[in-house]
């Protein structure tokens, strides 16, 4: 009698790996670089509240530790002009 050997899924990353961990001042940030290439909408920075427009690289961080009252971290997403999210302390 032969065992079949039980083929191991390989591990799934729960998220892409363009995302990078970053420590500020009030708390751990998701960042994930944005290309500009698949940005269609024009977001506001919070940083210098001037918009950033389509096909601009810039950043989407979003808290580690969602806020009390929204339903998901994700949805305090945030997109950042690439300097002004460096320049934050
Ligand atoms: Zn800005």
């Amino acid at each position: 009698m032969s065992r079949r050997r039980s083929a191991r899924p390989a591990p799934r990353p729960l998220r892409p790996a363009a995302e990078r961990i970053v420590d500020k001042r009030d708390g751990q940030w998701f960042v994930r670089p944005i290309t500009g290439a698949t940005s269609v909408k024009t977001y506001t920075c919070p940083g210098c509240h001037a918009p950033i427009t389509p096909a601009t690289p810039h950043m989407v961080v979003w808290p580690v530790e969602k806020a009390l009252l929204s339903a998901d971290a994700i949805d305090e997403r945030r997109h950042w002009h690439s300097a002004c999210w460096t320049r934050r302390h």
